[in-house]
């Protein structure tokens, strides 16, 4: 019978990723309400940094395959070898990022061990005995909570959220090596090589006064409305996903569950409507000012100051007081 809840291990470089670090918290409680074991999942090549980094975890059990055919692994490898991890533990739950990877492997894995797959995810916790798993709808204006049916196995994805700060746990867990033949693992694509995305100079992790544009902006050639605005309050400019997915500002000033998460003194939103995975990235800001013509949108639920109305007026005018304040 299906029992335990598996973790799925992300990590670069011989360090865990900070969503994995946050499933295993979330894993480990779930775990002890369940009583049953936190087992961890870890697959690639030189994996001895890995299981260390994973000790202290809360984890009864690490699972490893090291192998060197796993170093430049493609999705479809990596799901068959986790799969095939999962077909030996039969977990009641398995836990997974949704990073890009997740979103990746998520459907597969599910589906080869016949689980369901609950994608997209911000919360999972036992209520009343019953495993409850919470998934925004509409860009996180209303929330759907879907319980699991008593016997019922799943996949869930969770996205990055708050860090969740837990003591080191003494207890040890024990390591066991699996062996798979991954050479053997059909597969119709293959990874060339994986390159790092050149550093650039900006640091929104230690910016104070941050100005973040969003698609309400609507074009890149008015990108300069709020990038004055930023000058003008000695502040950085960040933006939206949909800004870089465009290619209108460059990645490394993305702001949100798949960019940067910061913590500045003031965040002012300008045209972004306030969706979950950008509110992960900005929500312990000290003061939020936002600025969105839409009355409803959801930025205001987490704004300290809300400012309804046309960004196209607004905007200079801040720049304006703070040009003026400046020379005073
Ligand atoms: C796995 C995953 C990861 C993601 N990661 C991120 C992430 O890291 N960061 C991120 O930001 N998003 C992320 N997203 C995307 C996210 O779901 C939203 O789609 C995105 O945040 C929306 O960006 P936006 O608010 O700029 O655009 P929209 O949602 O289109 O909002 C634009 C807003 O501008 C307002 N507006 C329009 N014109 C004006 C005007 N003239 N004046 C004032 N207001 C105006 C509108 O009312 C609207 O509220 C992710 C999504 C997924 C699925």
């Amino acid at each position: 019978m299906a029992r335990d809840v598996l973790v799925l291990v992300e990590h670069s470089e011989g360090k865990v990723e900070s969503l994995t670090s946050q499933l295993l918290a979330i894993g480990s409680r779930l775990a002890k309400e369940m009583k049953v074991e936190l087992v961890a999942a870890a697959i690639g090549h030189r994996m001895e940094n890995v299981v260390e980094a994973l000790q202290g975890k809360g984890i009864d059990r690490i699972l490893v395959v090291d192998d060197p055919g796993l170093a430049l692994a493609g999705g479809e490898v990596q799901a068959h070898v986790f799969a095939e991890i999962g077909k030996q533990v039969e977990p009641r739950l398995v836990l997974v990022g949704y990073s890009l990877v997740g979103m990746e492997l998520t459907p597969a894995i599910a589906s080869k061990l016949r689980m369901n797959a609950l994608t997209n995810c911000v919360n999972i916790e036992l209520r009343d005995g019953v495993i409850t798993v919470t998934r925004p709808l509409f860009d996180g204006t209303i929330h759907a909570q879907i319980a699991l049916e008593e016997n019922a196995t799943a996949v869930v994805a969770l996205q990055k959220g708050p860090a969740i700060l837990t003591a080191p746990l003494a207890k040890k867990a024990v390591v066991q090596s699996i062996t798979i033949d991954v050479n053997s693992i059909p597969s119709r694509s293959r990874v060339l090589e994986i390159t790092e995305e050149p550093k650039g100079d900006v640091d929104l992790g230690k910016a104070e006064i941050i100005v973040a544009v969003g698609r309400g902006i609507g074009d890149q050639e008015k990108i300069h409305f709020t990038a004055e605005l930023a000058e003008a309050l000695g502040g950085t400019l960040a933006c939206s996903r949909p800004v870089v997915d465009v290619g209108w500002l460059p990645r490394e000033r993305q702001v949100g569950a798949s960019g940067k998460s910061v913590a500045p003194k003031v965040y002012v939103a300008c045209g972004i409507s306030g969706a979950i995975q950008h509110l992960t990235g900005m929500r312990d800001s000290k003061r939020i000012i936002a600025i969105n013509k839409d009355p409803n949108a959801p930025i205001f639920q987490v704004a300290h100051i809300g400012v309804v109305g046309d960004l196209f007026e607004i905007v200079p005018a801040l720049t304006k007081a703070a040009q003026e304040a400046q020379t005073r």
